[in-house]
């Protein structure tokens, strides 16, 4: 196996010395995955974080609009802490080697990194011909000696597109920073780009939902027999009115329906059947791997990403550490020919020639260069099974659904057989439906196997039928739903804001700076995202906070990493429109200045009292681990004057923190902030205790 790889080593050989070669990639794990195929000739070292960032702090310089900014709108770059220690360790391995291979990630961030390395290593006297760049976007043996065969220079364009983002992200942050501190009066809430717009997008939808009126309406439905079946079908027409026109309204129009539907006979009218073939989806992407494992597997989008990091740096499988997935940062669905090869066999030797469908998928992406493959397995033949033990849980249930997923993308579509029953009274006036799905053929279903429906009564045309019952039930229509970790990505992957190396950590910032919470899954707007979005979108609405603006931003970067546009270009151009908005705002909160009390005590709906404690004064009842944490409508006026617990935020010098106290001075009753705004067991937990707290020391 090794021999492309000893082919290689002999060409860097010179003379009889053993010369060695520095290999330097990101983490520890990934070195020692690498270290075992590459052979002694090789050291493999990890850099560890980031070496450096764009200049902040204290001793800054500030030469240019902002820290780290020049006047030219070039970067300047500070060390990092402990980057001292890393950069002289990498220099001594480095003196003895003849070439220095950087390792990075196949994306415009490891190559950002790799960038970074190469120029410490440069000011340390190293020589420039020494570096040498090597990209594989899967950690295998095969894959990372043809990498060191075809070893490259590095991408200034893909770099220039890395710094780019940091630049623009760094003028934007402190420039907003600043505003938010004087209009805020908060100096730890900062603002970035791409995450306010993302706090826009929930605040659109908060927006939505409480500007939504819900509407009652009737269900009417009818239980009907023929000799030993049963089956139950919907009110579906009266009067030729039918599906979504037909709306019971209240209780009067569903007596009347109901007291002369029970007055009536039935008989089926038609039994129609269809065939319905369902495609398999596309293979993995970082977006839709980390909708899928949010959804399916309730993993946080950040969770999902460290977890898919582990398996593409390697896992050990008893014989020393494996890639055991592809790069996870990708927007490509895109298989190579050979996996496809692979696949197909595996498909055809364990379910059958009927199971197996090849499909080829394109890249749709714009940055061609970034987007390699789709997320895979190493190799399709390393059933999740077969390496179970040798992971963790949540190891194991992640690289389950993308083996999966990646084979069931060439599967066979699967076949249902739809059959909807019409029954219809003696008058003609009334119409039922009963809707039935079976499944004829599963297809790529067999690696998603769905709950059996309901069988459908044996009945046929003309047939006549005893209604044995009639069941009607109030509804209210609901409000749009909030988003979810994985919605939230869907839109944001639709609208063009952020890419796949960013999703998670955006999701992390509002989550952390507390712009919103996650609670039972649903994310809500807290009181300073709500005040956030509301003050940026005051002057900068078109500008700024549109969705088109920051997906145009995008596809600068991608021009840029495509060689299309130049850096210095773009960033001039953006500040050239960004500083009269900024200068704009500026003189507004000046002249405008914010009570910082909105944002920072906020009455909640919980009602503090020793006799009945803990009830939410928006129901009534005790609060409940669904409730929403917002929403301060009382019931009624009597409930409107009793104390509440009011949430409050404060600084100190670990940071921004929050609790929960009666807004009563005199009580002492406080709590934890997530039994209000926290989510699933910890709330419970924390709102049990907040109610015993309440029994013993409230005074009201
Ligand atoms: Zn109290």
């Amino acid at each position: 196996m090794l021999i492309i790889g000893l082919n290689f080593i002999g060409n860097v050989r010179k003379g009889e010395n053993l010369s060695k070669n520095l290999v330097i990639v990101e983490s520890p794990t990934k070195a020692r995955t690498l270290q075992r195929f590459l052979g002694k000739e090789y050291i493999v070292e990890a850099s560890v974080g980031h070496i450096n960032n764009l200049e902040s702090g204290y001793g800054a310089k500030y030469t240019g609009p902002v820290a780290g900014v020049d006047k030219d709108f070039e970067p300047i770059w500070g060390l990092e802490k402990g980057a001292v220690t890393r950069i002289n360790n990498l220099t001594k391995l480095a003196k003895d080697c003849e070439t220095i291979y950087l390792a990075a990630d196949p994306d415009r961030e490891g190559e950002g990194i790799a960038y970074h390395v190469a120029n410490a290593l440069i000011e340390k006297k190293q020589p420039k011909e020494k570096f040498k760049r090597v990209v594989f976007h899967e950690i295998t043996e095969k894959a990372v000696m043809e990498a060191f065969e075809n070893a490259g220079q590095l991408n200034m364009d893909l770099v220039d597109a890395h710094i780019g983002r940091r630049l623009v992200d760094r003028l934007v942050g402190f420039s907003l920073s600043g505003l938010t501190s004087s209009l805020l009066r908060l100096k730890r809430l900062s603002v970035g780009r791409v995450q306010s717009v993302a706090v826009s997008i929930i605040k659109d939808k908060e927006d939505e939902i409480n500007a939504f009126i819900p509407k009652e309406y009737w269900n009417i439905n009818g239980e009907f027999s023929m000799n030993n079946i049963q089956y139950s079908a919907k009110l579906h027409e009266i009067d030729g009115v039918s599906g979504k026109d037909l709306v019971i309204s209240n209780s009067d129009e569903a007596s009347k329906a109901q007291n002369e539907l029970e007055s009536l006979k039935y008989k089926v009218n038609s039994v129609k059947s269809s065939t319905r073939k369902t495609k398999p989806r596309p293979p993995l992407t970082t977006s839709s791997l980390q909708q899928d494992a949010s959804s399916r597997l309730r993993l946080s989008p950040s969770r999902t990403m460290s977890l898919s990091q582990q398996l593409f740096q390697g896992i050990n499988l008893g014989s020393g550490e494996e890639g055991l997935i592809t790069y996870m940062r990708t927007d490509s669905t895109a298989l190579s020919s050979e996996s496809l090869n692979e696949i197909g066999n595996f498909i055809q030797n364990s379910y059958g020639d009927d199971y197996f469908a090849q499909r080829k998928y394109k890249t749709t992406s714009a940055n061609a260069q970034e987007a390699h493959e789709a997320i895979r397995p190493t190799s399709i033949n390393r059933t999740p099974e077969s390496i179970k033990s040798f992971l963790d849980d949540d190891q194991y249930k992640l690289y389950d659904l993308i083996w999966k997923r990646t084979v069931s993308s060439q599967m066979s579509e699967s076949e249902n057989k739809k059959t909807t029953i019409i029954t219809i009274s003696s008058d003609e006036k009334y119409k039922f439906k009963s809707d039935y799905d079976e499944l004829v053929f599963d297809g790529f279903k067999k690696l998603f196997p769905e709950k059996e429906t309901e069988k459908m009564p044996n009945v046929s045309e003309n047939d006549l039928v005893n209604l044995e019952s009639i069941v009607k039930e109030q509804k209210f229509t609901q409000h749009p739903p909030r988003y979810s970790e994985a919605s939230l990505i869907k839109t944001m992957e639709d609208l063009g804001v952020g890419r796949p190396s960013t999703y998670a950590s955006i999701l992390n910032t509002i989550k952390e700076k507390k712009y919103v919470w996650v609670i039972n899954r649903s994310i809500y707007l807290s009181p300073i995202g709500n005040v956030l979005v509301e003050e940026i979108k005051k002057d900068f609405s078109k500008e700024f906070m549109d969705y088109k603006f920051t997906e145009k931003m995008e596809n600068d970067l991608d021009s840029i990493s495509n060689g299309n546009l130049k850096r210095s270009e773009f960033v001039k151009s953006f500040w050239k429109n960004f500083e009269p908005i900024k200068k704009n705002y500026e003189k507004r909160s000046e002249e405008n200045p914010r009570n910082p009390s909105e944002y920072n005590f906020i009455r909640t709906n919980i009602i503090c009292s020793s006799k009945s404690p803990c009830i939410n004064s928006e129901t009534g009842k005790e609060f409940e681990d669904n409730d929403r944490p917002l929403g301060l409508e009382s019931l009624n006026a009597s409930l409107e004057k009793l104390p509440r617990m009011v949430w409050i935020r404060f600084r100190n010098n670990k940071g921004d923190g929050a609790f929960l106290a009666c807004e009563d001075r005199e009580c002492k009753v406080t709590a934890d902030e997530s039994a209000w705004a926290g989510f699933g067991r910890r709330r419970s937990r924390t709102l049990e205790a907040l109610k015993n707290s309440m029994k013993e020391k409230s005074i009201h």
